[in-house]
């Protein structure tokens, strides 16, 4: 057998189709043009192509992208200051803080200054409680894109299915879990000190791979027909390339997973694409929530 691949360039392609629809929709309903505000503290070499990436992305999809670059010695105070305007200005629908900073500023102190009602990267202590609660909020952009392409792969319903989240981050495994948990699967979290994993993930009918440990998962991990999302996104040696030359890899030994699983994510071209489209799907959710109009579906 070898499993389908879940193409997940190709489902954050029509996710902005259906962003640039619903701010079509927003501009000539309601005069609404939702604005998207990325901030990056430093020069970070990948955290610049990750913001010029999501500024591109913005524009294209018809949003306001509003831009603010900070030196790397930025003092705490300074960057709490831009946030609290950036919650005060209404034509800011969200706002993004690049990470890693720099290592002066408080991330926790950072996250919990955005208005809650902005966090498009869904962060706040108050949108992880809504998935707590299972109430609408501003989901956290990967967790959100694992679980459209889980759906991706099960027609949507995943009601009664086993799923087992290997990693427990408040960035990744958590939200994943919880978000699985709220679709309806019975989810089982491991970690680091999880007794005989490989038992437990051969029980998974959707295995989410988020540890970041390259190749951990091996084929026979895997049950027959079992679908795989691979969120790892690991940087190898890959000397058949050339000299000093690397490649990427997953957390899943996608050669043998590929032939045992049902479906399954490449990396890359698998949950990394659906990132950004879920950052773009959070805004303009976020603009109407802060407006009162109806959430598109997204
Ligand atoms: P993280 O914060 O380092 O968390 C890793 C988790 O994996 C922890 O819960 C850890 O357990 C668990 N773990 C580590 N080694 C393990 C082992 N041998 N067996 C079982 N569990 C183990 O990482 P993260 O931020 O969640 O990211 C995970 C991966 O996803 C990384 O490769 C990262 O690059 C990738 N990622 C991709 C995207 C994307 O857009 N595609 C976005 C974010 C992250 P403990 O809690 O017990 O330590």
């Amino acid at each position: 057998m070898t499993a389908k691949l879940i193409d997940g360039k190709a489902r954050a392609a029509r996710l902005r189709g259906d962003v640039r629809e619903a701010v079509s929709a927003l501009k000539a309903g309601q005069g609404v043009m939702p604005g998207l505000a990325v901030v990056l503290v430093g020069e970070d070499p990948a955290s610049q192509v990750y913001v010029a990436n999501k500024v591109r992305q913005t524009e294209e999809c018809g949003m306001r992208s509003i831009e603010h670059r900070l030196p790397a010695d930025t003092p705490e105070a300074e960057l709490l200051d831009l946030v609290a305007r950036l919650n005060a200005d209404p034509e800011v629908d969200g706002i993004l803080v690049q990470m890693p900073l720099p290592s002066q500023i408080d991330t926790d102190k950072v996250v919990l200054a955005i208005d809650p009602a902005k966090d498009v990267d869904g962060l706040h202590p108050t949108n992880a409680g809504r998935i707590v609660l299972g109430r609408p909020g501003l989901v956290p952009c990967t967790p959100k894109g694992c679980v459209m392409l889980a759906r991706e792969a099960h027609g949507g319903d995943l009601s009664g299915l086993d799923a087992v989240v290997l990693g427990r981050s408040i960035l990744v495994g958590k939200p994943v879990a919880l978000l699985l948990q709220n679709a309806n699967c019975t989810v089982t979290m491991a970690h680091s000190r999880t007794r005989d994993i490989a038992e437990l993930c051969r029980r998974a009918d959707i295995l989410v791979a988020a540890v970041g440990r390259p190749q951990m998962v091996r084929g026979d991990w895997v049950k027959p027909g079992a679908t795989v999302i691979d969120v790892g996104i690991n940087r190898v040696p890959a000397p058949e390339r050339g000299e000093g030359k690397t490649r990427l890899v997953g957390d899943v030994a996608f050669d043998e997973a590929v032939k045992v699983a049902g479906a399954i994510t490449p990396v890359p071209g698998g949950v990394g694409p659906m990132t950004i489209a879920c950052l773009l799907a959070n805004t303009v959710q976020a603009a109407c929530a802060r407006r009162g109009l109806p959430a598109p579906a997204l």
